[in-house]
């Protein structure tokens, strides 16, 4: 089969329209929304456009089958996110083309994050047998304290665009872990990759109403409401800071329970006594990783004054020399950024830069043609007030910029109100631990590029979010705790 013919059928296969209540359902109104290629600008598909009163059916539904679903053996909650986890890989060809299609990113990032997604599946196929409370002695001897755990009741989950079924999984498998039923809305741009997983969990068993997906042009005017519906419990978002704010100011209203997985402005710290080769590589996962449209991905490079030069020209060698191209297309190492928009405000943040002194040794432009395509950039002598250094860049892009002392590094590195990821290079054990110990995010690449894993807890302190996502912390993010005062 010709690999258009594949992605043709790839993309008809996957359901396209509202899931309310285990019914694939048009949209209230009839409307449907557009999903473009972003590597073509061509439109791939349409999908239900829903409207707030669908949202509301949708909220109706998870609010229905919370109490059955709360009272299901932790067994078969565990043996659906097992048989998902498994689904997921046996299908993964097709789901990464899926993804590659509406996101841009290549076939082998597309296929890296169903490894990635489907890990949640599997991790919280074993939390769901690990719930528990406990039961004590009283201080004073006579009382009891009884302290149990309980699903918190329906969620709304609004995930982003950049990992669309990553941070779907994330999300849903803890829920589903914990017994709780949910409303999902996915990204406007990719959510193709969001109905392929809510079909695959339906098939390995997830009763109706547990998950119920809400694909729609209208986030604000479909999810606002909910926000403020008292039979939602939980909202639990990915997305950006200003996004994130104006949720937490909603949810106020009837008190939700919050967890924001929000934007980042990653440092990555070179010292000399680093193996630069490794901060390299380090480097190319930690900057190149989904085109830079990553909230972990490093957005500035603090590199020791005496190795800054070595460092930016090794990596301009590696950047300069990747393969930028539709994510179909063998050998392609960069795809698309996801719409025009986003290439705009990279391409301003480099002009900004540039104007203010930096020069770029790679890249620097737009790739002209159809597509949203940016070149690898590396740009060095950037000044301190150019914005790149203060914004999340989202894009392929990597300023590098010299110091003089440790504590220069640290207080650049912190001198942000992002706090989610950091990325630490040195061979000297005492100087790593000492500047782990004083760098204000919530995770730390130390001689790694990459943090994400599903058994550990992944977010942010400061504006970067509330709360954790993966490892053990991820479910308790779903449960309430209850205690009793037992008097014997
Ligand atoms: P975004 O604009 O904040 O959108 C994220 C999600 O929120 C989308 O589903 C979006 O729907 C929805 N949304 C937007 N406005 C809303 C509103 N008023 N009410 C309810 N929902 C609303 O962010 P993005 O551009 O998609 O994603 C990039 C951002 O996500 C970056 O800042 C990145 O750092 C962050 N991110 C953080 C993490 C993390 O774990 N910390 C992980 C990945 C990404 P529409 O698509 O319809 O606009």
């Amino acid at each position: 089969m010709s690999l258009a013919s594949r992605e043709e059928e790839v993309v008809d296969r996957v359901p396209k329209q509202l899931l309310i209540a285990g019914q694939w359902r048009d949209a209230s109104e009839g409307e449907k929304l557009s999903i473009e290629d972003p590597s073509t600008g061509e439109s791939l598909t349409e999908v239900a456009d829903g409207t707030p009163e669908d949202a509301r059916k949708a909220l109706t539904a998870a609010h229905e089958a919370q109490e059955e679903w709360a009272a299901t053996p932790p067994n078969t909650r565990s043996e659906i996110l097992q048989k998902a986890f498994e689904m997921l890989g046996e299908r993964a060809d097709d789901l990464a083309l899926l993804m590659t299609l509406e996101m841009g990113k290549t076939l082998a990032e597309s296929k890296g994050e169903i490894t990635y997604a489907s890990e949640f599946l599997r991790w919280y196929a074993g939390e769901a047998l690990r719930i528990d409370g406990y039961y004590k002695v009283a201080g004073n001897g006579s009382g009891r304290v009884l302290v149990m755990r309980q699903p918190i009741g329906p969620c709304l989950m609004i995930t982003p665009w950049n990992f669309p079924t990553a941070m779907g999984t994330r999300k849903i498998g803890p829920a589903i872990a914990a017994g709780c039923t949910m409303v999902v809305k996915p990204a406007r741009q990719t959510p193709l990759s969001m109905l392929a997983l809510a079909e695959i969990l339906a098939e390995c068993g997830l009763p109706d109403g547990v998950l119920n997906v809400l694909t729609s042009s209208s986030s604000g005017g479909t999810m606002g409401p909910l926000i403020e519906d008292p039979r939602a419990r939980k909202l639990s978002f990915t997305g950006s800071t200003e996004v994130g704010r104006s949720l937490i100011e909603q949810s106020a209203g009837q008190v939700l329970k919050l967890s924001m997985e929000l934007g980042g402005n990653a440092p990555f710290l070179i010292f000399e006594d680093a193996d630069i080769d490794a901060a390299v590589e380090g480097a190319m996962i930690a900057k190149m990783r989904n085109v830079g449209e990553a909230c972990t991905s490093a957005n500035r490079f603090h590199v020791a004054d005496a190795v800054a030069g070595e460092f930016a020209e090794k990596l301009a060698e590696r950047m300069g020399a990747m393969k930028v191209g539709r994510g179909t297309e063998d050998g392609v190492e960069v795809g698309p950024l996801i719409d025009d928009d986003q290439r705009a405000k990279v391409a301003e943040l480099v002009d900004d830069a540039t104007g203010k002194g930096a020069t770029a040794l790679v890249g620097g432009k737009r790739v002209d043609g159809a597509g949203y395509f940016y070149e690898p950039t590396v740009l060095s002598d950037v000044s301190d007030d150019a914005n790149l250094l203060k914004e999340e860049i989202f894009g392929p892009v990597a300023p590098v910029k010299g110091f003089a002392s440790e504590d220069e590094a640290v207080a650049a590195a912190n001198d942000t109100e992002f706090g989610l990821v950091s990325y630490v290079y040195t061979n000297d054990l005492k100087r790593a631990l000492r500047v782990c110990e004083n760098l204000e995010t919530g995770m730390i690449g130390l001689n790694q590029g990459l943090v994400s894993n599903a058994g550990a807890p992944f977010g942010g302190v400061k504006q970067s979010g509330v709360g954790r996502e993966g490892g053990k912390e991820g479910i308790a993010e779903y449960l309430e705790t209850k205690y009793v005062a037992v008097n014997l």
